[in-house]
C-alpha cells in the first residue's frame, strides 16, 4: 500500500506515556492533570444520562450549548458571533484544527507551521496534500519572526497556524505579533488556524489574545477550543471551532460526515456549568501556582527553566551539563529516574536538539515534589 503519510509515526505523547507505564514513572510528558475535575460538573454529566439525553444531537452541537458560548465570547472578547451559523462543537480541539485544515486546503497549497509546532499539523497539512512551510521561532524567547514570514508568502500560502498560549514552550502572542499577522493576511487570501486550547491557561495576568477579538481577523478564521483544558479532563475530547458563517460552512461538510456529532450528556452538562464563569476565570491562577511551585522546586536540580507564560507546559535546557541527545536523555530519565518528559526535537521536522526538554506541571504537588526530587540526583 502506498502510505498517505510515510514519513509519520506514533506520535510523541503515545510513546511516552507507554514508556513512563512500562517504566513506572511520573508522567511529565503527555500533557494531562492528574488532579481531580469538578465534581459538580460530573454530577450534571451524570444527571444529563439519566434525564434521557443519551440521542444524537444537532450535527453542529446542543443549540443551546452554542448559545452560550456565543455569550461568552461576548463578555471575554467583546465580539457579537452568531451561534446558529459560527459555532460548531467537535470531539476535541485536534479535531476542530484538522477538519478547519481540511475544509480549505487543496494540492500543492501551502501551510506556514511555526516550530517548535504541536505535533498533530504537518501530517494534517500533508494528508491534504498540502505543503507545510516551516517557520523556526527564535530561541529560546519562542518569539515569531515576522519578516521571515513576510519573506516566506507565496501566490501558493493558503493559510497560517498560530497557537497561543502555545504548547510545547508556553510562549504567548502579544498585541504586536497580531498587528503584524494583520499587516500579513488583512489584504490577501490567507486563512488562519488559530489554535486556543489554552484559552484560560493564561500566566501573570497576561491578556489572552484571542483572535476573537479581532472581528477583521475573524472573518478568514478557525478558532479552536478545548473544554478538556478548560474543565481539566482531556480524556472527554469535546471541543469547539469558531469560524466566520462562510468558513463555517466549508467547516460543517466535512464534520457532518466525520464524527457526525458530539456526545449529547456532556454539551447538556455543559450548558449549565457554562454559568459558572469562576471555573474557567480562576484556571489560569491556579495552573500558574503549579507552574512557579514547579520552577522553584527545579531551583534545586541542574536543569534551567526557559519562562513559560501559558498552557500546562514549561520548558528546561539541560545544556550546561549534558551534551546527550534530547531523545536519549529523556528515554534515561524515564528508565533511570523514574520521569517521564517530551523532547523538544520532536516538535521539529528537522529533529533540531536545542538540548531542551518539556514538562508538563499540571500534577498534584506531591507528585511536583517527588519528579524535582528524582531530576536533582541528575
Ligand atoms: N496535548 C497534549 C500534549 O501536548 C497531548 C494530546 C495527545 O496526546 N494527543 O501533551
Amino acid at each position: 500500500m502506498h502510505s498517505k503519510l510515510p514519513d509519520t509515526g506514533t506520535t510523541i505523547f503515545t510513546v511516552m506515556s507507554q514508556l513512563a507505564v512500562e517504566y513506572n514513572a511520573i508522567n511529565l510528558g503527555q500533557g494531562f492533570p492528574d488532579f481531580m475535575m469538578s465534581e459538580e460538573l460530573i454530577a450534571l454529566v451524570n444527571k444529563a444520562m439519566l434525564d434521557g439525553n443519551n440521542q444524537y444531537v444537532h450535527t453542529n452541537g446542543l443549540p443551546l450549548l452554542r448559545e452560550k458560548l456565543a455569550h461568552k465570547v461576548g463578555q471575554l472578547y467583546s465580539t457579537s458571533i452568531n451561534a446558529d451559523e459560527q459555532i460548531t462543537i467537535t470531539p476535541g480541539g485536534t479535531y476542530a484544527i484538522y477538519t478547519a485544515l481540511t475544509s480549505i486546503l487543496n494540492k500543492d497549497d501551502e501551510v506556514i507551521v511555526f516550530e517548535p509546532a504541536y505535533d498533530s499539523y504537518i501530517p494534517n497539512i500533508i494528508i491534504n496534500g498540502a505543503k507545510p512551510v516551516l517557520i523556526q521561532m527564535q530561541f529560546p524567547s519562542f518569539n515569531i519572526p515576522w519578516d521571515e514570514v513576510k519573506s516566506k508568502i507565496t501566490d501558493n500560502t493558503k493559510a497560517i497556524i498560530i497557537n497561543s498560549p502555545h504548547n510545547p514552550t508556553g510562549a504567548v502572542l502579544r498585541e504586536d505579533d497580531i498587528e503584524q499577522l494583520k499587516q500579513i493576511v488583512l489584504d490577501k487570501n490567507i486563512f488562519i488556524i488559530s489554535d486556543e486550547v489554552y484559552e484560560h491557561l493564561i500566566f501573570d495576568d497576561i491578556s489572552h489574545q484571542s483572535i476573537l477579538r479581532y472581528p477583521e481577523l475573524l472573518e478568514k478564521s478557525f478558532v479552536c477550543f478545548s473544554f478538556g483544558k478548560t474543565y481539566n479532563c482531556t480524556g472527554w475530547k469535546i471541543g469547539y471551532c469558531v469560524a466566520s458563517a462562510t468558513l463555517m460552512k466549508e467547516f460543517r461538510k466535512v464534520h457532518q460526515f466525520n464524527c457526525f456529532s458530539c456526545n449529547s450528556f456532556v454539551q447538556v452538562a455543559l450548558v449549565e456549568f457554562l454559568d459558572n464563569e469562576a471555573a474557567y476565570l480562576s484556571l489560569g491562577k491556579f495552573i500558574q501556582r503549579k507552574r512557579d511551585y514547579f520552577q522553584s522546586l527545579m531551583q534545586a536540580t541542574n536543569f534551567k527553566a526557559i519562562p513559560s507564560y501559558g498552557s500546562y507546559f514549561q520548558c528546561y535546557s539541560y545544556k550546561d551539563f549534558s551534551d546527550e541527545n534530547d531523545m536519549e536523555l529523556a528515554i534515561r530519565l524515564t528508565k533511570e529516574y523514574g520521569v517521564t518528559t517530551v523532547p523538544l526535537s520532536s516538535f521539529y521536522q528537522s529533529k533540531k536538539d536545542d538540548k531542551v526538554l518539556r514538562f508538563c506541571f499540571a500534577k498534584k504537588e506531591d507528585i511536583l515534589r517527588e519528579a524535582a526530587e528524582r531530576l536533582s540526583r541528575v
